[in-house]
């Protein structure tokens, strides 16, 4: 059985990316999933090349460093020669109509003078990953549910029309999915491009700056501390975000804080704390460019060794 997630380097890695999949990748990850730095998606707005690879590289660390199985790590654009290859062949069995029709493209595309044809066309590349590995299990938050259900429809297509190449993925949404949200406004989900950093944490944020963004958190003035996400959405989600580091229920912890000042106290050390470790082996591992290296070619020598088969049966069968 393997299992493919990804995680996009169009910002730094923030809490909501550790607690809600990252953590989950190094706990239940085995040497046969794959979990990439999807660099190919994050072209698909307004980039800049040197930030890019920067970010792509700190994400990578930020990967290995939390404990994911390295054997399982790679770059997305390692394999750039042969995604091409598989999204193109995808791309001639998909329709415009149903790449049109993704919620994600609407969504960023409304309202927009220019958009870049590949934010139209990239879930066919992230059905080429999906395919080309051979995942069976897509864990995703329930935002892309859509596409992977596309990457199932392309692959029964594929073999339907033109031989037996694809496992058929699905799409598993985690049971628990943390979803944390922003600290400055917790209408929103924490996101790595949210425009005001002071509602974000980052994973390699100093502790110091983790406390700061913590206390200031938006809460509400009805002044008792309960676990309600409708009525208190910032206190609620400091609640998950403590329950999540402690490994408890958010509504079980509720009671034993008087106030949203003992509350975020609580909230901050337990997060500087569950981030202390990671940071550190970060850090390390971005002062040793020699290791990572060594990392990231293995990771992508393996992924193209288990996707060689994959991808010629494809291009033979499709008539190349
Ligand atoms: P972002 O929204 O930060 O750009 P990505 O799209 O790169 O994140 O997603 C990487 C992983 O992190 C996905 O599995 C996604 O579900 C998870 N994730 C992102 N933001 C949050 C959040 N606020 N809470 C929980 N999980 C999140």
């Amino acid at each position: 059985m393997t299992r493919l997630s990804a995680i996009t380097p169009s910002g730094h890695v923030q809490l909501g990316n550790y607690l809600g999949a990252i953590r989950r990748w190094a706990a239940e990850g085995t040497d046969d999933d794959v979990y990439f730095i999807s660099d190919l998606h994050a072209m698909t707005s307004s980039h800049n090349p040197a930030r890019l690879r920067a970010l792509t590289r700190e994400q990578l660390a930020v990967l290995i460093a939390a404990g994911v199985p390295p054997r399982s790590v790679g770059v997305q654009s390692d394999l750039v020669r042969e995604l091409g290859a598989l999204t193109w062949v995808l791309e001639c069995t998909c329709t415009y109509g149903e790449a049109a029709r993704m919620i994600q493209f609407r969504e960023k595309s409304v309202g927009r003078s220019s958009v870049r044809l590949s934010l139209l066309t990239y879930p066919v590349l992230m059905a080429a990953d999906i395919l080309l590995q051979g995942a069976h299990e897509v864990p995703v938050g329930d935002d892309q549910a859509q596409h992977v259900e596309l990457a199932r429809a392309l692959a029964r297509r594929f073999n339907g029309t033109y031989g037996e190449v694809f496992a058929v993925p699905r799409a598993v949404v985690p049971p628990t999915a943390a979803r944390v949200r922003d600290l400055a406004d917790p209408t929103r989900k924490m996101a790595k491009s949210a425009q005001d950093a002071a509602g974000t944490v980052f994973v390699l944020d100093p502790p110091d700056l983790v406390r700061r963004k913590i206390k200031r958190a938006v809460t509400d003035d009805l002044g008792v501390v309960r676990y309600a996400p409708d009525e208190q959405p910032g206190v609620a989600n400091l609640l998950e975000i403590l329950a999540a580091c402690a490994g408890k229920e958010p509504a079980e912890l509720a009671p034993a804080f008087d106030s949203y000042a003992e509350l975020k106290e609580a909230t901050a050390e337990a997060v500087v704390q569950e981030l202390a470790g990671v940071r550190e082996r970060t850090t390390a591992l971005l002062d040793d460019p020699a290791e990572l290296d060594r990392v990231r070619a293995h990771g992508a020598e393996r992924a193209r060794e288990r996707s060689r088969h994959r991808l010629d049966a494809a291009l033979r069968l499709s008539g190349l």
